[in-house]
């Protein structure tokens, strides 16, 4: 069964399966590229993640920043 695939963005809060040693499953991502960065909300510790790790971590996306699926305003100039 293929999961969808899910883009991530910075500005991303997830909960993951893993619990963080503080008690909190939240992060929130503040890199993205062949690693991740993740920010605990809990604790406020950064954390370096391969990306198949995190998406395979990635329990649910929580909520995301409104203005990241829209496309820039850029008219061509003609
Ligand atoms: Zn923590």
């Amino acid at each position: 069964m293929a999961k969808p695939f899910v883009r991530y963005y910075v500005g991303d809060i997830v909960k993951m399966k893993k619990t963080h040693p503080c008690g909190s499953d939240t992060w929130e991502v503040k890199r993205i590229g062949t690693d991740f960065s993740i920010v605990c909300q809990g604790c406020g510790r950064q954390v370096l993640i391969a990306r198949p790790k995190f998406e395979k971590n990635v329990k649910k996306l929580l909520s995301r920043q409104a203005n990241v699926e829209k496309e820039p305003q850029v008219k061509p100039e003609t």
